[in-house]
């Protein structure tokens, strides 16, 4: 290959799981699709589980069946049928139940590892898309209708779109000179699987904590998988105990409701950030998932957006194919990004608004919140609709791409 040039309809940068995404959402519309990903696969075990998981809410999962990976990854999925929150174990906290919007679960919990594995199944079912990986690119060169990707083995790419998934540290955005506003929580993600005694189902809980919150999300054979966010001290704290006295820090904090958590495996922590890409797009340049915006784990909603961003996307371009137009083209690319901002945009709002909530300690804040929870509770109106508009039921079901 070293010296050859070539050309794909679209090039990917990042084979995470929006990028896998995407090619999966393009790969039978006859388009030729190269997707470029720098790192060999490699999975932090915990417990014998992927430590990185993600909740894929309710309406994300039609997305998934309607791309042929859903059914590589469902003997993997965790069903959450119930969620409850609370900040302090008197107040009782606020308890969402799946049956009430009349669904079998708010959305599933799964390893990140076995996502990305059946997406990549899914992908390589057609011929038209090709995985480079481990690939790194060298220099990308704008022209007026393509843009010219070199590889480090010599290879160029000429494409009329190349589209950055490659994550919240994007190097394609940087490239492109695209600058994002950001905001450091000052926080780090603890992640871990756990065992408790009792069998969660299908619950999952999140503790809200003045130093963050923690999440304790149902995994396959009674296992949990817990995301405790805390401020950096603190998570530096956590991250040196020994598993003994993490187990017991843990336990103290999440309370006996699942009775004595007794095992822990391998901790690992993420800094937690926000970030959003003051652009999505430029002429032949579209950004995705985390590459366009991060948000706080504390919804875990983080690659729910970047699967939509994927879907509107790929139909952007597979309708720009249909009506012969440069799928490249900024006016094609603003279609996206104008679909876009309004749900990552409520989105990260909300997460601001709730991790402003619950981390000050302004007097008074506190009554507020418990009456707020309260009154949502004893709202099955509001509650309800909370519920559809977080599992992204209230929005429309992807069209099939084709
Ligand atoms: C603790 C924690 C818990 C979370 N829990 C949830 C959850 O429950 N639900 C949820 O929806 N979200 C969750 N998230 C967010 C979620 O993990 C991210 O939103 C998601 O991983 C973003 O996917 P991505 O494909 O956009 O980026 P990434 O997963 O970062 O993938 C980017 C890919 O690009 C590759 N790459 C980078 N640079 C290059 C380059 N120059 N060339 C080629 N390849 C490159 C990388 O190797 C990587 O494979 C959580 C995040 C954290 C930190």
């Amino acid at each position: 290959m070293t010296g050859h040039s070539d050309y794909a309809d679209v090039v990917i940068v990042g084979g995470g799981m929006v990028g896998l995404a995407l090619a999966c959402a393009l790969r039978n519309t006859g388009l030729r699709i190269v997707v470029i990903e720098r790192n060999e696969p490699q999975v932090r075990k915990s417990l014998g589980r992927d430590c990185r998981v993600s909740a894929i809410v309710r309406g994300n999962v039609r997305i998934l069946e309607g791309l042929g990976v859903w059914k590589y990854l469902q003997d993997d999925a965790s069903p959450m049928r119930q969620m409850r929150i609370w900040d302090n174990q008197e107040a009782g906290g606020i308890r969402f139940d799946a049956a009430e919007i009349g669904e079998d679960a708010l959305g599933f919990l799964i390893e990140n590892s076995c996502t990305q594995r059946a997406m990549h199944k899914a992908m390589l079912e057609s011929d038209d898309v090709e995985f480079c990986c481990p690939a790194e690119i060298s220099s990308v060169e704008w022209q007026q209708d393509q843009v010219s990707v070199k590889l480090a083995d010599g290879r160029v790419l000429h494409t009329p779109l190349i589209v950055g998934a490659d994550g919240g540290r994007s190097w394609l955005r940087g490239q492109a000179g695209i600058d994002c506003w950001q905001r450091d929580y000052k926080q780090k993600g603890i992640v871990a699987t756990v065992r408790p005694e009792y069998p969660h189902r299908g619950n999952a809980f999140q503790r809200f904590l003045p130093t963050g919150p923690l999440a304790m999300l149902p995994m396959t054979d009674d296992l949990c998988s817990i995301v405790w966010s805390a401020e950096n001290s603190e998570a530096e704290r956590l991250m040196g105990m020994d598993d003994d006295a993490f187990l017991d820090a843990l336990n103290l904090t999440f309370g006996p409701i699942l009775g004595r958590i007794n095992a822990a495996g391998d901790r690992a922590a993420f800094p937690l950030k926000g970030q959003l890409a003051k652009h999505f797009v430029r002429e032949r340049v579209a950004l995705v998932g985390d590459a366009a915006h991060c948000i706080h784990p504390l919804a875990g909603l983080g690659v729910n957006l970047g699967l939509r961003d994927a879907m509107v996307l790929a139909q952007e371009i597979a309708d720009a194919k249909r009506f012969d137009e440069d799928w490249g083209e900024l006016s094609v690319l603003d279609r996206y990004m104008k679909q876009r901002l309004p749900d990552v945009l409520s989105i990260m709002g909300s997460m601001e608004g709730f991790h402003q909530i619950f981390t000050h300690t302004f007097p008074g804040l506190k009554e507020i919140r418990d009456m707020g929870m309260r009154l949502m509770g004893n709202s099955g109106a509001i509650k309800q609709l909370l519920m559809r508009n977080s599992t992204g039921l209230s929005l429309p079901v992807p069209k099939q791409i084709s």
